[in-house]
């Protein structure tokens, strides 16, 4: 499993994945036809389009990829009437293979009422779309604060090695908002030193793993002691504490 990383508008990622024993090419959120597909030519072909949710900046190529390659699209059954020429409905932890590789749908709302994660449970790479982002997490805008934090709990447990694909760039804000709340976190600075390097040299900052976002990202880390304490929330619920660093950030 190869994973190019494409980046698109100001701050997305589409991701193409390429499978080499049966030559099947996918791609994950498609923000735009141009981008995309100057990395799809290489191939010649595009089998699968993968969306994680419904928002423009993440299925916005679709239509104009499938009707150049004839490709499959694939998404969440709920929003077959919001993503673009949607061909293949999931289900909740539904399995479904793309050439020889096999992803297992996770089902995690909030920042929308659809929206999915694609765990490729033997190579132990997700996608997370917009709900997990390395050092964050994203807006809630049409589930709840409780949907975005059982959601989050549902990567949260997923092995510590996997590697995690996200939406977005949004790593340098993120890391800024962590670090107010979070200043002594020693394995925070230690990333934080990785990050700047990373993005003064125009490098994209991801994949991170589900255990370096347990130690670093404060939206994985509600229960932690000091930052209940920064947030003069001692004796409030894990969720409580989530819900509070979520409404600090949309404000941030
Ligand atoms: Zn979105
Ligand atoms: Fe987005």
């Amino acid at each position: 499993m190869k994973i190019e990383i494409i980046k698109c508008l100001s701050d997305n990622f589409s991701y193409l994945i390429f499978e080499e024993e049966t030559n099947t090419v996918s791609i994950v959120d498609p923000s735009v036809f141009i981008p995309c597909d100057e990395v799809i030519k290489k191939y010649n072909k595009l089998d699968f389009i993968l969306n994680t949710h419904h928002h423009a900046d993440h299925v916005d190529g679709n239509i104009a990829l499938k009707k150049k390659y004839n490709s499959k699209i694939i998404g969440f059954e709920d929003d077959k009437d919001r993503i673009p020429g949607i061909d293949i409905l999931l289900k909740n932890s539904q399995r479904q293979k793309i050439g020889n590789l096999t992803f297992k749908t996770i089902f995690i709302p909030g920042h929308t009422i659809g929206h999915i994660a694609f765990y490729f449970e033997r190579e132990k790479i997700v996608f997370t779309g917009d709900t997990l982002f390395s050092l964050g997490c994203g807006r809630v805008f049409e589930g709840t604060h409780t949907d975005m934090f059982n959601s989050l709990n549902k990567l949260k447990i997923l092995p510590p090695e996997t590697k995690v694909y996200c939406g977005h760039e949004y790593t340098k804000s993120n890391l800024n908002f962590c670090l107010k709340y979070d200043p002594n976190n020693s394995m925070l600075k230690k990333k934080s030193i990785e990050i700047n390097s990373k993005i003064k040299n125009d490098l994209p900052t991801i994949p991170t793993t589900i255990g370096e976002e347990l130690k670093t990202n404060i939206f994985l880390r509600y229960d932690d002691d000091d930052i209940k304490l920064a947030l003069n929330l001692k004796d409030s619920s894990d969720e409580e504490v989530f819900s509070k660093l979520r409404d600090l950030k949309d404000v941030f």
